[in-house]
């Protein structure tokens, strides 16, 4: 058996053989003549000279060969309703919805917004995307007007999908008025609106811009739409990042490298096989859902099931009751998520037939040990946490359990894990910009050039601000920065400290706001918490924490002088914060990130900035509340 660690250097040492060999996982129209082109660096162009469809990969070449075996299945507790489509099913809707495009003047390079719920039909809108050569943009449904609009006119789509509403916990959000403003707002108008009508929110069309869904649909009934082979690096697809740190970022990616590198990691990392059933609990409206509920699973001809609802919805036991009646073999969901389900009775874990389940994956943010730990017992499954971002596309760092002939790397609680096979990775200096050599030391977790395949190409539109904002921290390097910081133990493994923005100064010692998290969130009596760096006349910069307790009545001073000293006790009187401070809820993205520029700001007296992306107001209205009484 081979060692992980001599995997991941051939992938590097002999990167295009590599992934010459990986290549041969896609379908290809016709074959790559050159596997890696460097010659434009921070750029790099993958699979030149290749051309190949996402959607045939996704679709078409299982519909031939499994047309009766599921595809996508749709469950939504918000209505009520289940539908599973075959691939001869699947492989039917997408070709209608490509007719539709099509008969719309939508062609390849055009570009197409989708503003939806989680319903078949947005799947259907990607899929179709990718069939004929057009860019789709996925925006979060439910996104605000303003966020909508910014989003348009940066995409300038020719034609929107959308639909009259989403439902949340079973209240409607209508989504035409916001769609509809965002419109007006924005300075590009698109030439047609494509509406699903679900029956949830009546709506007047625009006359000569609206069109519907099921009218067209009948319309285009059995259509045939061959597939546009593409140039491996074509653009596929455009979608922001979340805003956690600041103004989203338009990643761009490709058609070629995405599929091959999606196909690898179904296989590597997830272990998934075709005619079995993948169950990723996000949003089509985030990377996790681009990558893991439309194309990777279907690429691996497994079914894709999308979920419509929450976790804790009728009860929180719903997606294991999912999991029993799919009998499905790979999960993928969000500590945040797991959080939420922690809060509730774990019995209700037990109540299923979990049998089919091999293991759960979990990003998106930090996996605290507590939460990995109840969910890994509960489960009885190993929990895989990965690391990766919007512009990576796939895991950067987790632990590969299927690749065969290599020896798995064991978990380890805390590190998402090693870098993945393809990946560069490199922890610097902050100062100096040079790799860190010794275990344990502190640095920007960096990528060189190349990227590997499924990385963004650049920021759409922007080549200027691609390089700027990823490729220039280290001044005369070529590297790539996730601005997240983070450590290397002993043995390899990773451990993420914090984004670089959320790094604190004290006293001339730097702390990553995770490592204080990581240690507060280890006390008993805690749920969740955020730790945020704020300006110090003295110190610098001091911590303050913010505290969700298991049970809000057990809030006092006691206890938070017994947080205080748990610090003290584990990380050092540096690390001590300012202050605990109990609240009811931390502020959140959609996405279910915490906003901690937000929280410093406010911490700070200062404009919390963009909040477009913040799921609840109320909790930063707390915060002000709090921080506001405490200095009257
Ligand atoms: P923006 O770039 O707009 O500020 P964002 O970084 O939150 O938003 P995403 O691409 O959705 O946008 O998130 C990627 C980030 O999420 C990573 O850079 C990292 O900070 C965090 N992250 C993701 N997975 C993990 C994980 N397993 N452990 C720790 N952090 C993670
Ligand atoms: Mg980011």
């Amino acid at each position: 058996m081979k060692t992980y660690a001599d995997f991941h250097r051939h992938s590097l040492n002999d990167r295009d053989a590599f992934w010459a060999e990986q290549a041969k996982r896609i379908d290809w129209h016709t074959p790559p003549q050159q596997v890696c082109d460097t010659s434009r660096p921070p750029f790099a162009r993958w699979f030149v000279g290749g051309t190949t469809n996402l959607c045939h990969n996704a679709v078409d070449r299982h519909a031939a060969a499994r047309p009766d075996d599921a595809a996508l299945i749709w469950v939504s507790t918000e209505v009520g309703r289940e539908i599973v489509y075959s691939f001869a099913q699947l492989h039917e809707e997408v070709q209608t919805m490509a007719a539709m495009l099509q008969a719309q003047g939508v062609g390849e390079g055009d570009r197409v917004l989708i503003y939806m719920p989680m319903i078949p039909e947005a799947a259907f809108a990607m899929l179709a995307c990718a069939r004929i050569g057009a860019i789709h943009s996925v925006v979060f449904g439910g996104f605000a007007s303003v966020s909508l609009a910014s989003r348009i006119d940066d995409a300038a789509p020719k034609l929107i999908v959308s639909a009259d509403a989403g439902s949340r916990g079973g209240k409607v959000v209508p989504y035409k008025p916001l769609l509809d403003e965002a419109i007006t707002l924005a300075a590009h108008k698109p030439e047609r609106v494509l509406m699903v009508d679900r029956g949830l929110a009546p709506f007047t069309p625009v006359a000569g811009r609206d069109l519907d869904y099921a009218a067209l649909r009948a319309q285009h009934a059995g259509a045939q739409v061959p597939v546009v082979w593409l140039e491996s690096n074509r653009i596929s697809y455009t979608l922001y990042t979340s805003g956690t740190t600041g103004k989203p970022k338009g990643v761009q990616r490709d058609v070629g490298g995405y599929a091959v590198a999606l196909a690898t990691s179904m296989d590597y990392v997830f272990g998934g096989k075709a005619g079995e059933t993948y169950f990723s609990t996000s949003d089509i409206g985030w990377v996790v859902g681009h990558s893991y509920i439309v194309y990777g699973p279907l690429i691996a001809g497994m079914a894709t099931l999308m979920y419509e609802g929450l976790p804790i919805n009728p009860d929180a036991a719903i997606w294991w009751s999912l999991v029993e009646k799919y009998k499905v073999t790979v999960m993928f969901s969000a500590p945040t998520a797991v959080r939420v389900l922690k809060k509730h009775d774990p019995a209700l874990l037990k109540r299923h037939d979990l049998s089919s389940l091999r293991a759960l994956f979990l990003a998106g943010e930090p996996l605290d040990e507590p939460t990995g730990r109840w969910i890994a017992e509960a489960l009885g499954v190993p929990i895989i946490d990965n690391y990766w971002q919007t512009e990576t596309g796939w895991p950067l760092l987790t632990v590969a359990h299927h690749i065969p002939g290599v020896a798995p790397v064991p978990t380890r609680f805390g590190s998402p894990g090693v870098p993945m096979y393809g990946y560069d990775v490199q922890l610097l200096d902050e100062q100096t910009g040079e790799p860190l050599t010794e275990a344990n030391q502190k640095g920007v977790l960096t990528i060189a050039h190349p990227l590997p395949p499924g990385c963004l190409q650049t920021v759409w539109g922007d080549d200027e601000r691609f390089v700027r904002t990823y490729w220039s921290s280290v001044p005369g390097k070529q590297v790539y920065s996730t601005f997240d910081w983070g450590l290397r133990d002993e043995d390899g493994y990773t451990f993420i400290l914090g984004r670089t923005d959320d790094v604190i100064n004290v006293a001339g010692h730097r702390l990553g706001t995770r490592e204080i998290e990581e240690c507060i969130s280890s006390h008993s009596a805690i749920a969740e918490v955020a730790v945020v760096g704020v300006a110090d006349q003295l110190k610098g910069q001091v911590a303050l924490a913010f505290v969700v307790l298991r049970d809000p009545a057990q809030a006092s001073p006691a206890l938070e002088a017994e947080v205080l000293k748990h610090v003290d006790g584990q990380l050092g009187a540096v690390a001590r914060p300012a202050r605990v401070h109990f609240v009811s809820l931390l502020p959140k993205t959609r996405s279910g990130k915490l906003l901690r520029r937000a929280l410093q700001a406010v911490a700070e007296g200062r404009d919390p900035g963009d909040l477009t992306t913040l799921d609840d107001p109320t909790a930063l209205a707390q915060v002000k509340t709090l921080l506001g009484h405490r200095s009257a």
